[in-house]
Formats: C-alpha cells, sequence, structure tokens
C-alpha cells in the first residue's frame, strides 16, 4: 500500500485478554492503517467480541448493522469480526452479519493483514478460527494506548500474556472452548518482553492469564508463578508487578508469602469468588469451598493489612436460593471487598450452565444484583475513607480525564488518585509520594509531596 495510511478503528468487548488482543491487533497493522476513534472515520472496522456475557453479543449484531448502514456510503470499507463470539461461531457470524468481510479467531491475529489482502483481491468473505498449539508469534501490544478508549492504555503500564486458554471447566464459562487448553508461555520470552517494556518506558507489569497462577504447570521442567513473579521482579527497572486472575484452587503458601512479602508485588489481589455458597460453588465446579477463600484472605490480611482484594460475582445461578444469595452477601461482610464485579447469569450456548434447571427469574435476579451492588458501594465508600489523610505512592499513569494539563495514576492497592492541578514534577511514569485529600465515588484525590 502507498500514499496515506487508511483509517482502521476497533471496537472491544470483553476482559483484558481483548483488550490486549486489540493492542496487538493495533500493532499488526499499523504498517498501513493509523487508529481513528470512530467507524465513521474508518477504512477498515475489526470488533473484538466477548461471549462470557449476553450483552456483547446481543451488541455485535445491533454494531453489525449500523456498520452495512455505514458500508453503503462508504465503498471499500471492510468489516473483521474477532475474539471469544468469532472463535465460537465462526462460519455463522456472515450468515448473520452481511456486511462481515472476514471472521478470526482468537488464536488466528497475525492472519488479519491477508484476510483483509485476499478480500481486497476479490475473494469471499473469509473465516480463519483454527486453534494453533505453539504460542502465536506476534508484535509486542503493550506500548500503545487504544484510541477508541481515550485514557486507556499508555506507555507506564505494560500489559504482558503470560499464558492463554483455560484448563478449568467451570459451568457457566466458554472461555475454554473459545480459547481453548491452557498453554504457558516460556519464561525466557516473558522476561524479554518485560525487558522490552521497561526499555520503552514501562513502570508496571500486567500479567496477564485467564487463571494465572497456573502458569507454568503444562512447561516442562515446570515452573511455578510463584518463580515468575521471582523473575519478573529482579528486573531492573520493573517498579510494580500485577496479575489477573488467580483461581483460588490453585493458591498456595508459597503464593500467599510471595504477593505479602515482595515489595514489587502490588497489594492487590482480585480473585473472583463467584458465589458465597458452597452448594452453587459446586454446581459452578468452581473447585474451592468459601472457607478456602477464607482462608487465603485471612492469609494475605494477616501479612498485610491493607491489602485490597477485589472480586467477582455472579448472581442468580441457576438453582441460586435466597440463604445462598444470602451467603454471597455474608462473604462481602467477611471480606470487605475494595470492589466487586457483578453480573445476572445468562446462560451461555454450550455450556452446561445453560441446560440447568431451577432458573431465576429476571425479576429476582436484577433485585439481588441490586441488593449485592448497593452493598458494594456501601463497602467501597467506606474502604475509599480509610485513605484520606493518608501519605502514599502513587505511580502515575495517564492525563487526568477531567483535565488533560493534570494527571493522575494507582496506588499500589489499584485506587485511582487524581491531582487538583498540574504540579511540578508529576509527569508520566513518575512515582509521586501523595497525602490523599479526598474521596470521590470510586477514586481519591491527592496532593503530592516530594517528588523522586
Ligand atoms: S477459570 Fe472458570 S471462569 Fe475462569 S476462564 Fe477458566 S473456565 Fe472460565
Amino acid at each position: 500500500m502507498t500514499g496515506e495510511k487508511q483509517g482502521v478503528y476497533i471496537r472491544t468487548y470483553g476482559c483484558q485478554m481483548n483488550e490486549h488482543d486489540t493492542r496487538k491487533l493495533y500493532k499488526i497493522l499499523e504498517k498501513d492503517y493509523r487508529p481513528v476513534d470512530t467507524p465513521e472515520k474508518a477504512d477498515l472496522v475489526l470488533i473484538n467480541t466477548c461471549s462470557v456475557r449476553e450483552k456483547p453479543e446481543q451488541k455485535l449484531y445491533s454494531l453489525l448493522g449500523q456498520m452495512k448502514e455505514l458500508k453503503a456510503t462508504k465503498p471499500g470499507m471492510m468489516v473483521g469480526v474477532c475474539g471469544c463470539v468469532a472463535q465460537q461461531e465462526g462460519r455463522e457470524i456472515l450468515k448473520k452479519g452481511r456486511s462481515v468481510d472476514f471472521v478470526f479467531g482468537t488464536h488466528n491475529l497475525s492472519l488479519v493483514p491477508s484476510l483483509i489482502q485476499l478480500r481486497k483481491n476479490g475473494a469471499p468473505p473469509q473465516v480463519a478460527v483454527n486453534y494453533r498449539e505453539d504460542w502465536e508469534e506476534l508484535p509486542l501490544g503493550f506500548a500503545d494506548p487504544d484510541p477508541a478508549q481515550p485514557g486507556k492504555g499508555n506507555h507506564v503500564t505494560a500489559f504482558i500474556s503470560i499464558s492463554r486458554g483455560c484448563n478449568k471447566s467451570c459451568t457457566y464459562c466458554i472461555v475454554p472452548t473459545t480459547r481453548g487448553p491452557e498453554v504457558s508461555r516460556d519464561i525466557a520470552e516473558i522476561e524479554r518482553e518485560v525487558r522490552i517494556a521497561v526499555h520503552r518506558g514501562s513502570r508496571e507489569i500486567v500479567l496477564l492469564g485467564q487463571t494465572v497462577n497456573s502458569y507454568g504447570l503444562d512447561l516442562s521442567p515446570r515452573v511455578s508463578f510463584v518463580r515468575l513473579l521471582d523473575r519478573i521482579s529482579a528486573i531492573d527497572g520493573v517498579e510494580r508487578i500485577r496479575f489477573t486472575s488467580p483461581h483460588p484452587q490453585e493458591v498456595r503458601e508459597d503464593f500467599i508469602e510471595c504477593v505479602s512479602t515482595n515489595p514489587k508485588v502490588c497489594r492487590h489481589i482480585h480473585m473472583p469468588l463467584q458465589s458465597g455458597s458452597d452448594r452453587i460453588l459446586k454446581l459452578m465446579n468452581r473447585n474451592y469451598r468459601r472457607s478456602k477463600y477464607l482462608k487465603i484472605i485471612e492469609g494475605l490480611k494477616a501479612r498485610v493489612p491493607d491489602m485490597a482484594i477485589t472480586t467477582d460475582f455472579i448472581v442468580g445461578f441457576p438453582g441460586e436460593t435466597e440463604e445462598d444469595f444470602q451467603q454471597s452477601l455474608e462473604m462481602m461482610d467477611i471480606v470487605q471487598f475494595d470492589m466487586s464485579y457483578s453480573f445476572a447469569f445468562s446462560p451461555r450456548p454450550g455450556t452446561p450452565a445453560a441446560l440447568m434447571k431451577e432458573l431465576i427469574t429476571q425479576e429476582e435476579k436484577f433485585h439481588r444484583l441490586h441488593l449485592l451492588q448497593a452493598k458494594q458501594e456501601k463497602i467501597m465508600a467506606d474502604r475509599l475513607g480509610l485513605w484520606v489523610g493518608k501519605t502514599v505512592d502513587v505511580l502515575v499513569d495517564s492525563p487526568n480525564r477531567l483535565d488533560e494539563a493534570s494527571f493522575q495514576g494507582r496506588i499500589s492497592q489499584n485506587y485511582i488518585v487524581s491531582f487538583s492541578a498540574p504540579h511540578e514534577g508529576v509527569s508520566l511514569g513518575a512515582i509521586v509520594p501523595t497525602t490523599i485529600t479526598a474521596q470521590k465515588r470510586y477514586t481519591l484525590c491527592g496532593e503530592p509531596s516530594l517528588v523522586r
């Protein structure tokens, strides 16, 4: 392609894995395409889908309807669909969405340029959804913000995949089908990517994996997740390490010890609980009981009392009684989660839970969801309040969303802190000792002191 680059817009739904894939797609396409922030400005639109919940799937088809209209006004514009819905439905998407030029799966990102070329050469709509057993070689995707999500992504934080796929079989989850079995990445490759990220200015590394703490069990010789954390923290220039998400079943004493004592590992764990009821956990096939979950939290908080704990809940799982639900609320009281993502259960076709009877009415599901979220808001307000008056280190990672001249950052416990105005020394990548002056609904405000 010669002359000015064409525009590419990527709409991303779902989890951090998808966001990471989007960053990689921009990289893969950067030779020929420049990112734009609306589909109207784009010559190529990619829709990176999520099938974990119902809404993103519905959104795909409504978006494809809009793309059909847009294409009618923009000859030559192309539309591709990727992500988990693409992996799962493949050719079906072409039948339902006539505007689609190509569909590619979660293991086929590197094929996009050739799919585009095939279409430009007049080939019929393409589908590429084959699994790969090896680790797909892709450009590093960590350094570039997604223009479609202003404020998200920056060079300060590097997201690095350490494994893909999942070997668990939670009965509500489609991920093992859409992303395949778990494959861990070579530890030396991960270290290499971390070093490059640091060289390019990253100070915080976020390790991504579906069950991040089962990393390395499939490698020969085996490598533990704790070993990986140790190796990454030994790299000069890495200031902070985060990871998402650990699975309670795989948490052992050495993990608790490492995240409590390694000064580079952030004081924040996002560990999905899903339900506070052992009966429901069993139906979900989560492979742990609430007592195990609580024991982990106790172990962490005994060593680091201000460790932030966040989680995920599913409300209204088939068969969830009022008593089961009360046990989820009870877990919120006991653990005092700093934050939780909660969703009403929606059956995913192809999962065991989709065949389960004893469905809860929509009304009851959303009633429970509302109660749980209201409780979380109250707990979060209390938890935020604990920081006011304290002085904490803030890693400055992005412009302030409300005032571009100023910045915001995160404390180790992952709370966002914004600065009221530009301050000398408060710049991207700086770690700024900051006194917390006020709390907002979900974030904190602070005044910097000495900058180092
Ligand atoms: S651990 Fe369970 S919920 Fe998480 S990706 Fe694997 S199957 Fe899905």
